[in-house]
Order: C-alpha cells, then structure tokens, then sequence
C-alpha cells in the first residue's frame, strides 16, 4: 500500500467512525427527548391520580384588605356571603349541572350583594354614575360573552352569558348591550337600584382626594394607593363540572372615579377571564389596565399549554412574577382540567373561597 493509499483508507476510516459517533449521539438525544416526555407524561398521570370529579373557586375582589381595618361583623358578613354564593354553585355541580350555570348562578348572588364592586354595590364613575362590566367563557368550545357599560341591566353575568348563547357576537356595549338585554327579557332595573353610600362616599373622597393631589404636585390620583383601593371588590368564578367542561365568569363595577368611558379587564376575553377545556379557567381583579396589557388571565392558560406548567406554577409565574414587575396589583381564581385550583394574588388581601368534591370548604380574606 501506497502513503497515498494508506492516507484514504485511514481518511475513510475517520469518516465512518465520525459517522458512527454522529448516529450514536442523534439516538441519545432521542432518548432524551423521550425520557423529558416521559417525565412528562408521568407529571400528567400523577395529576389524573388526583383528578376531582368537579371543583369551584371564586372571588370577592383583590385589594390592600387588612385585618387591622375590618370589624369582626363586616368580616363575617363576607365570609358568609363568600360561602353562601359558593355553595350554590356546589350544589349546581354536584347535581351533575354544567360549569357554565355553576358560574353564572355563583356570581348572581354576589352580584346581589352590596358588599361586592358588581352588580348592587358597584363602583360609582366620576360623573357618579353606574358602568358594569361582565365576561364569560365556556372552555369547551372556547365560546365567550361579554358586556361593557351597561347602567341598568341587574345583573350583567347574565347579560354576558346571552351575548355567548343567543348572539353572534362576543362582546357588546353601553346602550346596545342594554336594548339586547331587554329584548332577551332580562330583568331591567332603574340605575339607582346600583347606588349604595358606601361607594357613593368612596367615589366623593377619591375626587377630593384627586383634586388635593393634583393642585398640590400634579400627581394623577390614579396611582395614589388610597384611591386605588377604593376601587376593589369585583367579583369572579371558576369552575370544573363533571363533564370535564371548564367556565369562568368577571362582573364588576370597573374602578372608582372612571371616567370617558373607560373599560377594564374583567369584560374583555384573555385579560379577566378566560377557559379552555385543554388547560384551565381563570378569573381576574385587580387594577384592570395592566391585566390587559398583560393579558393575564390568557397567559396563565399559554404557560401551561405551551409551556407544560401546572396551573400552580403558571398562576405563579404571571401573579409574582410578571404582574408584579409591570407595576400591577391583585390576583386570580382559577381550576385546571384537573380540579387543582389555584388563588394568586399580589396584594395584601384576596376574597376567596373554594370547594371541592368532597364539599371541603376554604375562605380566605388575607394573605396566610
Ligand atoms: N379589574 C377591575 C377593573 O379594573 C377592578 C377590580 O378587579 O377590582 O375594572
């Protein structure tokens, strides 16, 4: 043999085992890929061990809620009104009902309830008036409905549930929202029926307040602490029926001392609620302008379907994570496919309660 000769052959030679290392590697990297998906799969069966056969949470609005500033009756007026609106939804649930009448009926008696910034008890405008807002979403068919600025539709839930149902649209507004709200025969009140002192002295102390700061340093009262925790109170669902269908539902009053018509989160479909059968329903509160920009309650669906997160982490990473540095404040209820349920909030305090299908009950008012 040749130099030459022998030079090819040893050339070959490192081709083939080159060759062989290359093939060795793209097998172990499969492998890999494998076992991550195993890994996977193996975190999908450790959450259909603990699968629930339905599971409900909702809440009362986030905000700087201290112990230090309630009274023992007004504590207990929540936490029974907490509890007797989600029990309703328990006993829709347990008697096989769908989640999207589990949230409905849920929010209806909070949206009874003056303590809560939704239905009786919302928010006033600068103009002292009553906007409401309200979203829902069926996450089996990712359908949705929602409504923004109605004045004198008595429950907007309702509203927003008939915009999904008996409509071609998803969302509607202001004196449209109210003339379809009326021809689906629901109940119509006069606008009054909204205002409760309470909130009527909030909105007045927010504007003297705003007028203070606004002579004084030009400071917009809008990030004036004080102000903004006039606004809380809104209310939300999630929920898992036995049929392994997903909903969530927002009503809310919007913020204290809006104005030019301004629209928060809780009607608009990925910032204040969303559901989806293939990950999770979510319903949001909180200063509504960065759960839009955030998309919130959306993100927390994303994370988990393209991420695989579990809804604890996703709930995590959106709430403490990116909220938080946005500059945003408050929190979300929501239930995975599963039944987890998740309750993330940045503020001090969150309205909340949760029930699963062994009729546990769970209320919480303040961080634990
Ligand atoms: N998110 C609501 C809004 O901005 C307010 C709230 O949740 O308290 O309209």
């Amino acid at each position: 043999m040749t130099t030459i000769q022998s030079f090819k052959v040893m050339k070959k030679i490192i081709y083939l085992f080159t060759f062989i290392i290359a093939f060795a590697n793209c097998k172990e990297g499969g492998e890999h890929h494998r076992s991550e998906s195993d890994s996977d799969s193996e975190y999908a069966l450790n959450q259909t061990d603990e699968k629930a056969e339905f599971s409900i949470v909702i809440h009362g609005g986030a905000g700087t809620i201290l112990k230090k500033n309630m009274t023992p009756e007004r504590e207990a007026a929540y936490k029974q009104k907490l509890e007797e609106a989600i029990r309703v939804g328990y006993e829709v649930l347990k008697n096989g009902g769908t989640s999207l009448d589990a949230v409905t009926k849920t929010i209806n008696v909070m949206e009874d309830s003056p303590l809560f910034n939704a239905g009786k008890g919302a928010v006033f405008t600068n103009a002292e008036t009553n906007e409401l807002d309200a979203s829902i979403m069926d996450g089996k068919t990712l359908n949705a409905g929602a409504s923004a600025g109605t004045t004198n539709v008595r429950n907007p839930i309702d509203l927003a549930r008939a915009v999904m149902d008996n409509s071609p649209h998803v969302m509607m507004a202001g004196s449209g929202a109210e003339t379809f709200a009326k021809e689906q025969g629901l109940p119509i009140v006069d606008p009054s029926y909204f205002h409760t002192d309470r909130r009527l002295n909030s909105v007045r102390n927010a504007k003297e307040k705003e007028k203070i700061e606004l002579d004084h340093d030009d400071k917009s009262a809008f990030y004036d602490e004080d102000i903004q925790n006039y606004k809380y109170g809104t209310v939300g669902c999630a929920a898992l029926d036995k049929n392994g269908n997903l909903a969530a539902g927002t009503s809310t009053g919007g913020m204290t001392n809006k104005r030019w018509g301004r629209i928060g989160d809780a009607p608009i479909i990925g910032a204040g609620t969303y559901a989806n059968n293939a990950t999770c329903a979510v319903s949001s509160t909180g200063w509504g302008e960065y759960f839009i920009r955030g998309m919130v309650a959306y993100d927390i669906s994303a994370l988990m379907e393209y991420k695989g997160l579990s809804l604890q982490e996703a709930s995590k990473e959106v709430i403490q994570n990116k909220l938080t540095k946005l500059g945003g404040t408050g929190g979300i209820v929501a239930v995975d496919h599963n039944g987890n349920v998740a309750m993330e909030f940045n503020t001090s305090g969150m309205y909340r309660a949760t029930m699963n299908d062994k009729g546990k009950l769970t209320i919480g008012i303040y961080k634990e």
